[in-house]
């Protein structure tokens, strides 16, 4: 039976992303997460394959494709078997990058969104601050007038890409005194004089991905650097969630249905007490119920996909579909992990890696308590 969302264009973009995923990138996660770090070529690479303009105007160098595209290439990402790197990508190409496509001027465009998405520039997204995560509008970053630039005061943590990126699109308080009518964005390039990588903060999870806290000490940017309106830059932050948590909920989703086909195969071969665990009934109704909260989540997130294609801010249903999705995920990695018992336990089958890369996504991007308050808003309540 044909799918409402994918056609045969769709299945061979799949194919393609695929044989991408396990053939180029598969074969180094080790390498890449014994040693927490990447190399900046699979940027390059992705750049050339068109992975990271997906759904951009041709104008820039994307392929303006629908967002089904999009959708085929988060759900195959996992097969990279390689989190931190995923994260990475959805950074360069979904969160850092759209409000600059979306804002930017004619220049601003040209001169970022066309190497960001040739994957020779990269990009990080500038919101979290030590004391202001959950709470954007809480921030103490400035950003003061002087002449003919923005002087940037203060620091950013947790920042994906943050100590590789070529660009940070910040988010700063141009006029502390309005709350969070006062947070303007910018395109902060990282060679400026005064901007500093802090640190590397190490993590749980998503070894390969590199986490930092950076540091901005009277960083003079220039004043055509100011990315969309001054003042606005918390509705456009707010927005810009939207795409970020779907990516998120697509890619949680992904990942546990990856889990859960290497669990299928290992309770099939996986002998106890003289047969297969997969003959036990309780194993039976376990991957089933699994499936069952897989399948669910698929059929909202493509939803989802559906509404983000046409409006940019469905938000309580992409606050929905990140609630549904993260959360399912944790519950099957903890149920895959049982399920191989001590071998799931290990770092040799890639299970535990796999939950511990899971964990960040009922938290980085809006944690699960805060899509909660955002639905209950759009409930009334
Ligand atoms: C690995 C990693 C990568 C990240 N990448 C980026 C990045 O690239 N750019 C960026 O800007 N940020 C990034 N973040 C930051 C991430 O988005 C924040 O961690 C997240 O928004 C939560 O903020 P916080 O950590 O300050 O937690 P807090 O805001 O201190 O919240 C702590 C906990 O309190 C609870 N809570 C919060 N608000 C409410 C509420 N209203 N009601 C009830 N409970 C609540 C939640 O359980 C939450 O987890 C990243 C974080 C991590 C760990």
């Amino acid at each position: 039976m044909k799918s409402p969302w994918f056609k045969e264009e769709h299945e061979i973009f799949r194919k393609t992303v695929r044989s991408f995923m396990e053939k180029e990138l598969a074969p180094h996660w080790e390498e890449w997460e014994a040693a927490k770090d990447f190399p900046n070529w699979v940027f390059k690479r992705m750049g050339e394959m068109g992975f990271l303009g997906i759904t951009y105007p041709e104008d820039v160098g994307g392929s303006a494709c629908d967002y089904f595209y999009k959708v085929v290439f988060c759900e195959e990402l996992p097969r990279s078997q390689c989190g931190g790197l995923n994260m990475a990508v959805m950074v360069q190409a979904d969160m850092a990058s759209p409000p600059i496509d979306i804002l930017g001027t004619k220049e601003q465009r040209e001169e970022y969104m066309v190497p960001i998405i040739k994957g020779e520039k990269i990009c990080a997204l500038g919101i979290t601050e030590p004391n202001a995560g959950s709470d954007v509008a809480a921030m103490k970053t400035t950003a003061k007038k002087e002449g003919d630039h923005y002087v940037i005061n203060g620091s950013k943590t947790f920042i994906t890409n943050g100590s590789r990126a070529d660009v940070i699109t910040l988010a700063a308080k141009t006029d502390p005194d309005l709350g969070y009518n006062g947070i303007s964005l910018f395109l902060l390039d990282t060679d400026l004089p005064g901007f500093s990588v802090s640190r590397k903060i190490d993590k749980m999870g998503m070894h390969p991905s590199d986490t930092a806290e950076l540091s901005f000490e009277d960083v003079r940017v220039p004043k055509d650097k100011l990315l969309g309106e001054e003042n606005k830059g918390f509705i456009e932050v707010m927005i810009n969630f939207q795409g970020e948590r779907l990516v998120a909920a697509v890619g949680a989703m992904a990942g546990a249905a990856l889990v859960l086909e290497k669990t299928i195969k290992y309770v099939q071969e996986r002998e106890v007490f003289g047969k297969p665990l997969s003959k036990f009934q309780v194993t039976r109704h376990k991957i089933v119920d699994m499936m069952c909260e897989i399948e669910a989540a698929r059929q909202y997130v493509y939803y989802c996909a559906w509404l983000f294609d046409q409006d940019r801010n469905p938000a309580q249903e992409v606050s929905i579909a990140k609630i549904i999705s993260t959360e399912m995920a944790l519950r099957v990695m903890h149920e895959c992990i049982q399920l191989h018992g001590g071998y799931g336990y290990t770092a040799e089958y890639g299970i535990e890696r796999a939950y511990r890369d899971a964990r960040l996504a009922t938290i980085g991007g809006g944690a699960t308590e805060v899509m909660k308050e955002v639905v209950g808003r759009t409930m009334g309540l």
